[in-house]
């Protein structure tokens, strides 16, 4: 099982946005949570994007095009 959550963006590989599935996120980061230059991922919510006076539906996944707001749908929300 992968360390990142399938539901969820997450910055690394120099800002690359991505979901947590496998085969977006890489097997590197998938497994131990650091990309592939060794730095950490860092897990983004809709709510500290929205904080930050951004908007939210402008971060999708680079891969597959999920957004929050298709997590919002996974959900049931
Ligand atoms: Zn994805």
């Amino acid at each position: 099982m992968g360390k990142l959550r399938e539901d969820s963006l997450y910055l690394g590989d120099n800002g690359r946005c991505f979901c947590g599935r496998d085969e977006c996120s890489g097997i590197t980061a998938s497994c131990t949570g650091h990309d592939i230059s060794g730095l950490l991922i860092i897990r983004i919510t809709a709510d500290e994007v929205k904080a930050a006076g951004m908007i939210s539906d402008s971060f999708k996944c680079e891969t597959c095009g999920r957004g929050f707001s298709d997590f919002a749908k996974t959900k049931g929300l």
